[in-house]
């Protein structure tokens, strides 16, 4: 079917990277390098010709690293400092390194409210497409400052497939610490085998999703898997991928065989608010 051909042609591509791929493991501070591969990742894409929304991970990470956390932080407000101390970092770094390569970053704080409400969902829209026409590279988080329970996505694997469903982009890639999908956790399951194509996610793919990822980030594959569903159900390919080493971003969009593609199942009763409202 030549399913991985077919992201050459990509137009709209939403990269998420969750936290962990952004740090060291060892003191939880940024990883520069790795930053800068990936910034330089997502200008060549942009250099393609292509729309390139990042959802970044991480403000929590680097904010409980400045202030010199060595617990993740337990409650509410100590997660909502931290995000207000890591987020204007690591926006200070993104639009240091989008410089560098000629190109601008834009920050887009969302919350569940945002997408909830009619007129803010609608603003929120209006405002990727002019970033979009403008040139520019939005970087999306949750706004954890003021996102308490009631008000959170809960996740960022969710909130990139929503954003995906919103700009109506046509691939969402998630690198994180997983490689993909596999029939039964690898880690105590040698039998386990990798899955390289999903053409309809159903419930026994579902079901594989268990088991969860690192101490750093929220998200493990049962996110991803929900992810994959609303991504695929409005009508765009999406990868998992591992984020180990960022340069997987132009072999994924090349068609190279890396990680796990959920190939685009568009639903016609797609409706964004019905997600939203389901929880799920
Ligand atoms: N919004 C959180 C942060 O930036 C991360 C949530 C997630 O990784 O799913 O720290």
């Amino acid at each position: 079917m030549g399913s991985r051909e077919g992201l050459k042609d990509k137009k709209r591509i939403i990269v998420k990277i969750g936290s962990s791929c952004i740090t060291h493991s060892e003191t939880g501070a940024l990883n520069l390098t790795k930053l800068e591969i990936l910034v330089r990742e997502l200008c060549d894409l942009k250099n393609m010709g292509k729309d390139v929304i990042l959802v970044s991970s991480g403000a929590i990470a680097v904010g409980r690293q400045t202030i010199g956390f060595h617990h993740r932080p337990k409650n509410v407000a100590e997660k909502q400092a931290c995000a207000a101390i890591g987020q204007a970092q690591l926006m200070m770094i993104y639009q240091k390194l989008f410089s560098e390569y000629g190109h601008q970053a834009a920050q887009v704080l969302m919350t569940k409210n945002t997408m909830v409400d009619n007129l803010s969902r609608k603003n929120a829209s209006n405002t990727f497409e002019e970033l979009l026409l403008l040139g520019a590279i939005p970087v999306v988080n949750e706004n954890d400052t003021v996102a308490t329970y009631e008000i959170q996505f809960g996740d960022n694997d969710m909130l990139s497939a929503i954003v995906t469903a919103l700009v109506d982009a046509d691939m969402l890639i998630l690198l994180s610490d997983i490689e993909g999908l596999y029939t039964d956790d690898p880690r105590e399951n040698p039998d386990a085998r990798f899955i390289d194509t999903v053409a309809q996610l159903d419930d026994e793919l579902m079901r594989m999703g268990k088991g969860s990822g690192s101490d750093v980030g929220t998200g493990g594959m049962a996110t991803k898997l929900s992810a994959a569903k609303v991504a695929t159900a409005a009508g765009a390919d999406m990868v998992i991928a591992s984020g180990e080493d960022f340069h997987v971003l132009h072999r994924i969009v090349r068609g190279d065989k890396v990680g796990t593609l959920f190939q685009a199942q568009p639903q016609e009763e797609f409706h964004l608010i019905d997600i939203l409202e389901d929880g799920d």
